[in-house]
């Protein structure tokens, strides 16, 4: 790779990784799968080591996740929460195994564990009673869960003395007058069965896995509820001054001795063969256990050794996991669906025989498109293998040839729209098929006339049910129809009232408010979003001249490339899209964009600006404010920038550049005072936030 190409393909990864990592820790909502993100991450590894001078500190290889909330009070852990290093490649245990023996010698032995798939914890004990429970958090400061952990049945609020040794003295080991134990809090199988059922039921997004059910129970903040929740604990490491044991196992042994939850599948394994031996049996035993487990820790067991061997400034040295690739299930393709989504795009989605996979019962998964059918080459009768990954619906990873019965036979993919009939078209560079029959395909159709209504576009109240009764009683056919709606045509709709139908006229007629901008945007033109139709509507000022402009006058735009360009030119070559824009302006809507914005004031006359995070407006107003008091946006900082305005959350990239410039850096309070901003001056164009409603 070049080395121009690395440093892309390393930003490009490190963006990928942050956003994942935020949904995963913040949002409780994966967007990869853990295979998917280790993958990214062992990529970006890999080009950081090769090309050392595009590493950063901030680089999410240089640590963990966070998922830290505000709403929790924090504290610091007093030892750092790391996690481990991980591996999908038994040759990269055995590489563990020769580290380890040269460090210290062979005559040690491994302390192997399920590794449970939950969310991490560290608990406190003072004097045998539960202190303090915190969340791995950054790895330096965890959120305070104690009220929440006090809820989870198997954590013991006091240790207890085991049965057979009453006095004190006699205890095999008596507890530390404090110490820290860590773990994993998570969810079984069943509890996160239900969970989910009851979610579905209040048409709540369901959890994606146990583990970030377990996460977002944990950080529930009515604490009564977490005891709902079915959520279980196991613990794996104690931690504090002076522990009476020589190795890892004698301390989780007592601390079973003293009532606290640790798990029983465990063993001490001397030779990489045994320890073979327990990864392979796991990995076919975990789909009986009632719990998600995703892998099997490795630990020298000595703790003088572990202390030998130290830590990296991400890892300990002295353990690493074994993760388990993603649980499969082989099952039977019964057949294949073709639906056309709201862009034309025609998805192939496959119904199966229902089979358990991770505990849910799959009927459907997805196949993507048309060239991955054909690499997989998947018959219909096939037994294939589904996975899942971070979205809810399965996929299909692989077809089981050896079980491939002489009746099976090849999927057509469609050469005709399954919903109006058209031939379709391939789109190679998305190696997707598309209905080319924008005007006439119902779905699409359909599709554009939620997107005309919807709340960036002309923000008019309706759900998608409105738009299909009037779409199927022909009321509406394309956008300008909605403007030739009478309280008496809406009155015909099933369920609706008098007041429900002024509701939606009045809403229409403050649709005619709407600016062009946005205007263009609702018109949807492929590939033409918000910023592309601010930009175009700018440019030109007016419809007319968008609709006469060429291509190369198309191309003037900022932002606007061939694609863009040919889509736009596309749009107004149909006489019947000429003819729906006509009926519009007739209508009253606005098709000229406003004169050049009032000036505020000069304050920054002269000054060139770059705006970097976010901002208690959107970063397109605040761009608009600066405009307006005279100041020039720019993209990057050089030089001649007069100062970074930062909001939260600003780009540490952004922010290191600037210092090492001396570019100043100033907060959006001391913006608004130099510019001498009120109030007034915050909802320049956005509309005031609201939900789509339906009218039902
Ligand atoms: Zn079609």
């Amino acid at each position: 790779m070049e080395k121009a190409q690395a440093y892309i393909r390393i930003q490009e990864l490190r963006e990928v990784l942050r956003e994942a990592n935020r949904q995963y820790y913040v949002e409780n909502s994966p967007t990869l799968s853990d295979y998917e993100f280790d993958m990214l991450l062992k990529e970006l590894e890999a080009l950081e080591k090769e090309y050392p001078e595009f590493m950063s500190p901030d680089s999410p290889t240089q640590h963990v996740g966070s998922d830290i909330k505000k709403e929790f009070e924090q504290f610091p852990h007093r030892y750092p929460m790391l996690s481990l290093g991980n591996t999908y490649d038994i040759s990269e245990v055995q590489a563990f195994a020769d580290r380890a023996t040269k460090g210290i010698g062979n005559s040690f032995t491994y302390s192997c564990e399920l590794k449970f798939d939950g969310t991490a914890i560290c608990l406190t004990y003072r004097n045998g009673r539960l202190f303090r429970a915190l969340t791995r958090g950054d790895g330096t400061v965890g959120d305070d869960v104690t009220r929440n952990v006090r809820h989870i049945s198997n954590i013991p609020q006091q240790l207890s003395v085991p049965q057979g040794f009453t006095p004190t003295a006699q205890r095999p080991h008596p507890w530390p007058d404090e110490f820290e134990i860590r773990g994993e809090i998570y969810m079984p199988w069943s509890a996160f069965d239900r969970l989910n059922e009851e979610r579905l039921k209040d048409e709540e997004q369901p959890f994606a896995n146990p583990r970030n059910a377990a996460s977002g129970s944990l950080k529930l903040i009515d604490s009564r509820q977490v005891a709902n929740r079915g959520l279980e604990c196991t613990l794996y490491h104690m931690l504090g001054e002076n522990l009476p044991f020589t190795t890892h196992d004698q301390a989780l042994k007592a601390a079973s001795d003293w009532g606290l939850p640790v798990s029983d599948k465990r063993r001490i394994c001397r030779s990489i063969e045994e320890i073979e031996e327990f990864i392979n049996h796991w990995d076919t035993e975990r789909k009986n256990l009632p719990y998600a487990t995703d892998g099997i820790v490795i630990k020298v067991n000595e703790l003088p050794y572990q202390e030998e061997l130290g830590y990296t400034s991400k890892f300990p040295r002295w353990a690493v996991a074994y993760k388990f690739k993603a649980e499969q299930a082989l099952t039977k393709l019964i057949s294949i669906d073709y639906q056309v989504g709201r862009t034309g795009a025609v998805t192939p989605v496959a119904n199966l025989e229902p089979v358990q996979l991770s505990g849910t019962i799959v009927k459907r998964a997805s196949l993507h498109n048309a060239d991955q059918m054909e690499q997989l080459d998947i018959h219909i009768g096939d037994y294939v293998y589904v996975e899942k990954g971070g979205e809810i619906i399965p996929k299909i990873t692989g077809v089981e040839l050896s079980q491939r019965g002489a009746d099976v036979t090849l999927p057509h993919f469609p050469a005709f729209c399954p919903d109006c009939g058209t031939a379709l078209i391939k789109d190679e560079e998305e190696a997707k098929s598309f209905c080319p029959n924008q005007t006439g395909c119902p779905t699409q159709i359909k599709g554009r006339l939620v997107h005309f209504l919807s709340r960036k576009a002309m923000n008019v109240i309706a759900g998608d049910a409105t738009v299909d009764q009037l779409f199927n009683k022909a009321l509406v056919w394309n956008v300008a129809d909605f403007y030739d709606l009478t309280k008496e045509l809406l009155l015909t709709l099933e369920g609706w009232k008098e007041r429900s139908a002024e509701r939606f006229l009045k809403s229409l007629q403050e649709s005619r408010k709407v600016g062009f901008d946005r205007v263009l945007f609702a018109l949807g033109i492929r590939y033409v979003g918000e910023t592309t139709a601010r930009s175009v509507a700018r440019h030109f000022g007016n419809i007319d001249a968008i609709m006469n402009a060429t291509k190369e006058e198309l191309l003037n735009v900022d932002d606007v490339g061939e694609v863009i360009a040919e889509s736009i030119f596309e749009f107004f070559s149909e006489e019947a899209n000429r003819d729906i824009v006509s009926r519009l302006k007739e209508a009253g809507l606005r098709f000229e964009a406003d004169a050049a914005p009032e000036q505020l004031s000069a304050e920054l006359e002269g000054k060139t600006i770059v705006i970097s995070g976010n901002f208690s407006i959107s970063r397109d107003e605040m761009k608009a404010l600066i405009a307006a008091n005279g100041g020039k946006n720019s993209g990057s900082i050089s030089g001649k920038t007069s100062f970074l305005l930062a909001g939260e959350k600003a780009g540490p990239e952004k922010l290191k550049k600037a210092e090492a410039l001396g570019v100043s850096i100033i907060s959006e309070e001391e913006f608004r005072q130099m510019i001498g901003s009120a109030a007034e001056q915050e909802h320049m164009t956005e509309p005031v936030d609201g939900e789509q409603l339906s009218l039902f």
